[in-house]
C-alpha cells in the first residue's frame, strides 16, 4: 500500500474537480479517516502530506493519538458520540466534531465545556438518505433542532455533515448531497445565534467528487488512502 502515492492521486482528483468548478483546491479540507489504522501508519500519512485526521471511536483515538510521532494540524471526531464518552473526547481537544445529532448529547457536551471553560466547534449530522441504519437528524427536523440549541453558548455549530446513500446509483448519492447543501444555504440565511454555516462535510472514498461538485468543503477519506479496512 503506497500511502504517499494514494494521497497524491486523491489530491490530483480534488484539483481536477475544483478546476472544473472554478474553485481553489485549497478550499477543500482532505480529512484522512484513520480509523483502524495503527499509529505508525497514521504517522506515514502525516509525513506524506496529510494534515487533518479523523477517528470515529473515542477509545481508539484515546489509545492512538498520544502515540503519534508526527504532528497533525487538526483532529476531527466523525463517529457516533455516546454521552459517557464526552469527557474522554474533549480531553483530546478535537478541532471539530462532525457527528452531533441529539439534543441530550449536545446539552451534556455544553455542560462539560462550561466546567472546563472551553468552547467546541461541531457539525450537525443529517441523515439525508433516509436509510435507518444511518445516524443523523432527519432533514426536516434540522431547523427546529438549531433553534433549540441557541441557549448552549459553549457549543458552536459550524456546519453540516452527511453520509451519502450506499448505492452505485450516483444520482441518488448526488440528491443526498444536494439536500444537505440546500439545508446549509437556508440555515445560513437565518443568522442564528451560535450557528455559522461554514463547513459542509460530505463525500468519502467512493463519492467525494460528487460531494465537491455539490458544495462540500470537507471530504472524509479512508480506504482510498490506506486501502480497504478488513
Ligand atoms: C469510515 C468513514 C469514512 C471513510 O470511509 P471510506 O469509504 O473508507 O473513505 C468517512 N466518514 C465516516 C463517518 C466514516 O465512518
Amino acid at each position: 500500500m503506497n500511502i504517499s502515492n494514494n494521497i497524491k492521486k486523491i489530491n490530483e482528483k480534488i484539483q481536477i474537480c475544483c478546476n472544473k468548478l472554478g474553485m481553489d483546491p485549497n478550499e477543500i479540507k482532505l480529512l484522512a479517516v484513520t480509523k483502524t489504522q495503527t499509529a505508525e501508519t497514521i504517522d506515514r500519512s502525516l509525513r506524506s502530506g496529510i494534515s487533518f485526521i479523523g477517528e470515529n471511536k473515542v477509545q481508539e483515538a484515546v489509545n492512538k493519538l498520544p502515540n503519534l510521532q508526527e504532528k497533525y494540524s487538526e483532529f476531527h471526531f466523525i463517529g457516533h458520540l455516546q454521552s459517557n464518552k464526552i469527557k474522554k473526547l474533549i480531553a483530546l481537544r478535537p478541532d471539530l466534531i462532525h457527528s452531533i445529532d441529539s439534543l441530550s448529547t449536545l446539552k451534556k457536551l455544553n455542560d462539560h465545556l462550561i466546567e472546563l471553560d472551553l468552547t467546541q466547534d461541531i457539525l450537525i449530522q443529517v441523515n439525508t438518505s433516509g436509510e435507518d441504519n444511518k445516524s443523523g437528524l432527519a432533514p426536516e427536523s434540522v431547523l427546529a433542532f438549531l433553534k433549540n440549541v441557541q441557549p448552549f453558548n459553549n457549543v458552536k455549530i459550524r456546519g453540516l455533515m452527511t453520509i451519502g446513500m450506499f448505492t452505485d446509483d450516483t444520482e441518488k448519492i448526488r440528491s443526498c448531497f444536494k439536500k444537505l447543501r440546500e439545508l446549509f444555504d437556508s440555515v445560513k440565511l437565518l443568522d442564528l445565534k451560535n450557528v455559522k454555516m461554514e463547513f459542509l462535510s460530505m463525500g468519502m472514498t467512493n463519492d467525494f467528487e460528487i460531494g465537491i461538485e455539490e458544495g462540500a468543503n470537507i471530504v472524509r477519506i479512508g480506504s482510498a488512502i490506506f486501502g480497504s479496512r478488513v
